[in-house]
């Protein structure tokens, strides 16, 4: 199914020599800086999802023919991938729909095969986790499953890890803690977490939604117990993700639901989130440090262009493509009016309803009413070139300062 703008190419072909996925400087569309929100797919792995689904379209549950020999070897490689990835193993890769599903499962599980049955379990969060998981751990004590504690964070999102090593050593069954924070982008020390935690008895569960390839990983090495990871953040398909453990999460769980066998697996889906995985795997040490310079030429236009800007989050600790900034009492949603059309950025999460809320994050940081009225969330990617940076750097310092004006 390749054509001219799509086709298979090797991983150490320059990247020059693609297709541009989206172009803004032509006029056509805003320039897209909300890569923590989604990515575009990558146009190589467009090509393996259609393959998977054209030429390469068997059930992967058939045995009696080479078609489902060919879906479930896709899978195999696929699951290969994650696991390089994160430098865990190819068995302990589960797939999922996406991160919100890997998180449900892996509170399931853990609640499930709770030390003891009879208590609820202790799971101890980071207070700036994402909704998906803030959510799921409150509806298990709401069910009475489990009680839930929350780690304080400082101004600039960092765990305060007195508090943890506190909490961990009063006693917990889960620690949840998040690889890096989609909103300002701060980095989490997973090793340490995982560390702590196993030595007072607990399980992790690490949301790598957003670290996972920008930041080299060991899940194994680290001892993290529960993973989870979306293929839409690495420039894979929508729909898919996996969470990673050794524990066998769907065979416990279909356990329940006795004489019941798994369905047909989403191979499209899955081969897609092989493929980008592969491709962050061997591209990232390249396109980080790009990324990285980036956004610094783009905060240094903002500080310069606009007096009192902040930037919020750890200035060291943090994803090379994030950049959160305040003009402190200037409305956001005045200042993303002006901007549509040009540039697509963000106010903090998109959540699962779309609707915007004060973010949770800014208020665990402790931030001022006026700094997180003024926030802003940039994401750059790895098709975001110099000439967009510029382009948009422009556009959002005349916003905020009309907006200012106004
Ligand atoms: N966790 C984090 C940190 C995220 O950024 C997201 C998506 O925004 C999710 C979880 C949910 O991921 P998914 O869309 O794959 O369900």
């Amino acid at each position: 199914m390749a054509n001219d703008s799509i086709r298979a190419v090797s991983a150490n072909e320059p990247m020059t020599n693609l297709p541009r996925v989206h172009s803004s400087l032509s006029g056509a569309k805003p320039i897209y800086l909300d890569h923590h929100a989604t990515t575009p797919v990558d146009p190589r792995v467009v090509d393996v999802v259609v393959s998977a689904m054209t030429t390469r379209f068997g059930n992967a549950n058939s045995v009696d023919h080479s078609y489902g020999d060919e879906a479930a070897e896709l899978i195999v490689n696929a699951r290969k991938e994650v696991a390089a990835l994160i430098n865990h193993d190819a068995e302990a890769v589960h797939f999922t729909s996406g991160s919100t599903e890997g998180i449900r499962l892996a509170v399931r599980h853990a609640i499930d095969s709770r030390p003891n049955p009879k208590s609820p379990l202790r799971i101890l969060v980071s207070s700036v986790e994402h909704r998906a998981l803030l959510d799921t751990v409150r509806a298990a004590e709401l069910a009475g499953e489990a009680v839930v504690s929350y780690i304080p964070v400082d101004y600039c999102a960092r765990l305060d890890l007195d508090s943890f090593q506190r909490s961990c050593t009063n006693g917990v069954d889960l620690v949840c803690v998040m690889a890096a924070n989609n909103e300002v982008g701060t980095l989490y020390p997973v090793e340490e977490v995982a560390r702590t935690a196993a030595e007072n008895g607990a399980r992790t569960l690490i949301d790598a939604t957003q670290m996972v390839g920008r930041v080299p990983m060991h899940a194994a090495k680290w001892g993290v117990t529960y993973l989870v990871l979306s293929a839409h953040k690495i420039y894979g398909p929508k729909g898919i993700g996996s969470l990673v453990t050794p524990h066998a999460v769907f065979r416990d769980s279909h356990a329940s639901i006795a004489g019941v066998s798994d369905g047909t697996p989403n191979v499209p889906g899955i081969a897609g989130l092989g493929e980008a995985c592969r491709l962050r795997r061997i591209e990232m040490v390249s396109d980080e440090p790009r990324m990285l310079m980036q956004r610094e030429r783009l905060r240094t236009h903002l500080l310069d262009a606009v007096a009192d800007l902040v930037v919020n989050g750890d200035t060291s600790a943090r994803l090379s493509n994030n950049l959160h900034i305040s003009a402190p009492g200037v409305p956001n949603d005045a200042v993303l009016a002006r901007l549509r059309g040009h540039v697509a950025i963000s106010t903090g999460a998109a959540c699962m309803s779309g609707a915007q809320t004060p973010s949770h994050v800014l208020r665990a940081m402790g931030l001022s009413a006026a700094v997180q009225e003024g926030a802003l969330r940039i994401g750059l990617g790895k098709f975001t070139t110099d000439d967009e940076i510029d382009e948009a750097g422009a556009h959002i310092s005349h916003a905020v300062l009309a907006t200012r004006e106004a």
